[in-house]
């Protein structure tokens, strides 16, 4: 079994290893975050914008149909 080994488990690492368990990578791999920070807090809010439900949909948690800019 090859081991994955991601250095830090922010957005990038956390995107990748989504979808490799999504594309059943992980079946066949050991996969392994190794970050300095014990990961304890919410020290992110993410905001994006997508026409139509995105690979994340499921873990949205506010969504607006408008923004304005002033
Ligand atoms: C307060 C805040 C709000 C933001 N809001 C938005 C937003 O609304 N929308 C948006 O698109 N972007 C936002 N960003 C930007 C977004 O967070 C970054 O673009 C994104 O997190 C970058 O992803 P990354 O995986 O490269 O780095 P990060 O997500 O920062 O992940 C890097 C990880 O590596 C770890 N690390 C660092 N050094 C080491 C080491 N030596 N050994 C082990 N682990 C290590 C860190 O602890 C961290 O967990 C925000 C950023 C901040 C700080």
């Amino acid at each position: 079994m090859k081991h994955l080994v991601f250095t830090g488990s922010g957005l990038a690492a956390l995107s990748l290893v989504t979808r490799l368990i999504d594309n059943g990578v992980a079946d066949s791999h050991l996969i392994t975050l190794i970050d300095k920070d014990r990961k304890e807090n919410n020290d992110r809010t993410w905001c994006f914008w997508e026409k139509q439900e995105g690979y994340f949909e499921n873990v949205v948690y506010r969504k607006w149909k408008q923004l304005d800019f002033f």
